[in-house]
């Protein structure tokens, strides 16, 4: 693994979308575990570009992706397919949630369950394989005002005579100072990555949902016991995780109960809890907390192009298509109903052959034959 390939961990900037920039690979909330590199060529392979800047990197092209998790790799797959040479923006830690997923159990086709980033890097290699072409750079800005849609990264000019924005979503923190002042020195978002050091230690989770569930689980593989915190008495969580989680002996979990304060000077050791009813408090010693309350929708470097509902997420206007006639919108960016990794896959598929036929409409290419979808 290389820094560049990354996901955001305990010590990165608390905001990945801080400047604006889209780092999409950074969805510490937690969800999801796991780290694992896929192998990104920088150099866009020795795939042809319709005109080749910079250092040699393709920059222009039919259909520009932005984004590189579920959604962005589907649809780089599907326009690879379609003959598009599809350029894909992927993010400095690419892959998406799901290169933070310790095991993906509701993945069809594998019954045995798979890990995100396995998951990934098999998306990857078949877009490759029909000739997508990676940068795993972060995008700084866009400009959707005419055709060809251009986006900056790393200082160079991309376009597309269509764009995919499939930027996904990252995760949420407590925002709490003493949490971001721990973090990396105990406090983190991702069991995957961290849980290891946690071994023969005391833990807790926070938060309500399957994500949650999922990670207190998954830690008490390291931990001596993981103490799962949810501010209500009520969970979001799915049944199976509930009953997953009030099974497994090595965790308990505190309802009507939040966070105030993690304490600690140099590393963590123990939580400052809070019964919201009451206002009562009380100190739990431990040495590590993890947070997976969710997540917000990576939108920073759109909003001032396309719409976005009250929880910043972009809105489809129809099917996948935005209300700039040849821009198309996949996955978590656009769902907080879902946010699975097939829903986001299903997507990406949609919004490559939207894209296809806009194109097709538009005289960019022949004909597009049924055989080819
Ligand atoms: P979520 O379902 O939105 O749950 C977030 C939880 O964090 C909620 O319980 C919420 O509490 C709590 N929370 C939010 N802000 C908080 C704050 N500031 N302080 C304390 N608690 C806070 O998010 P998620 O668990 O990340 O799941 C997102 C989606 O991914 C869901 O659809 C889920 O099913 C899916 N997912 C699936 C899998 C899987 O299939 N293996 C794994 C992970 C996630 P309240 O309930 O009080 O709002």
């Amino acid at each position: 693994m290389t820094d560049q390939h990354r996901p955001e961990s305990a010590d990165a900037p608390a905001s990945p979308l801080a400047g604006r920039t889209i780092n999409f690979g950074s969805g510490g909330g937690a969800p999801f575990g796991g780290l694992s590199v896929i192998g990104g060529d920088l150099a866009g392979g020795d795939a042809p570009a319709d005109e080749p800047l910079g250092d040699g990197l393709p920059t222009e092209t039919r259909v520009l992706i932005i984004g590189s998790g579920p959604a962005g790799l589907t649809a780089a797959i599907y326009a690879a397919r379609a003959n598009l040479e599809p350029v894909v923006l992927g993010g400095s830690t690419p892959g998406g949630q799901l290169m933070l997923t310790s095991e993906i159990e509701n993945f069809p086709g594998f019954p045995e369950g798979v890990d995100g980033p396995e998951l990934m890097n098999r998306f990857r290699a078949q877009a490759e394989r029909f000739g997508a072409r990676f940068h795993d750079f972060d995008v700084d800005r866009v400009d959707l005002s005419a055709r060809p849609f251009r986006a900056w990264a790393r200082g160079l000019e991309f376009r597309g005579q269509t764009l995919i924005l499939a930027t996904g979503a990252s995760a949420l923190w407590l925002n709490l100072e003493s949490e971001q002042r721990l973090r990396g020195r105990g406090v983190s978002a991702c069991a995957t990555c961290d849980g290891f050091f946690f071994r023969d230690k005391e833990i807790a989770v926070v938060g309500g949902g399957d994500s949650a569930m999922e990670e207190a689980n998954y830690l008490t593989r390291f931990a001596t016991k993981v103490h799962l915190i949810h501010r209500r008495d009520g969970f979001r969580a799915s049944k199976i995780m509930i009953d997953r989680t009030y099974g497994n002996p090595k965790i308990e979990v505190h309802t009507n109960t939040e966070v105030a304060e993690v304490l600690g000077g140099e590393f963590v050791d123990g939580l400052r809890l809070r019964d919201p009813r009451d206002d009562s408090e009380r100190v739990l010693p431990l040495e590590g907390l993890f947070i997976a309350i969710g997540h917000r929708p990576n939108t920073d470097v759109f909003r001032d192009w396309l719409e976005t509902d009250d929880k910043g997420y972009l809105m489809p206007h129809e099917h996948t298509a935005s209300r700039i006639p040849g821009v198309f919108i996949a996955g978590d960016v656009a769902d907080h109903r879902y946010r699975q990794a097939i829903t986001a896959a299903g997507d990406g598929a949609r919004a490559a052959l939207d894209a296809e036929r806009w194109l097709e409409s538009e005289g960019v290419i022949e004909h597009v034959a049924q055989a080819a979808w």
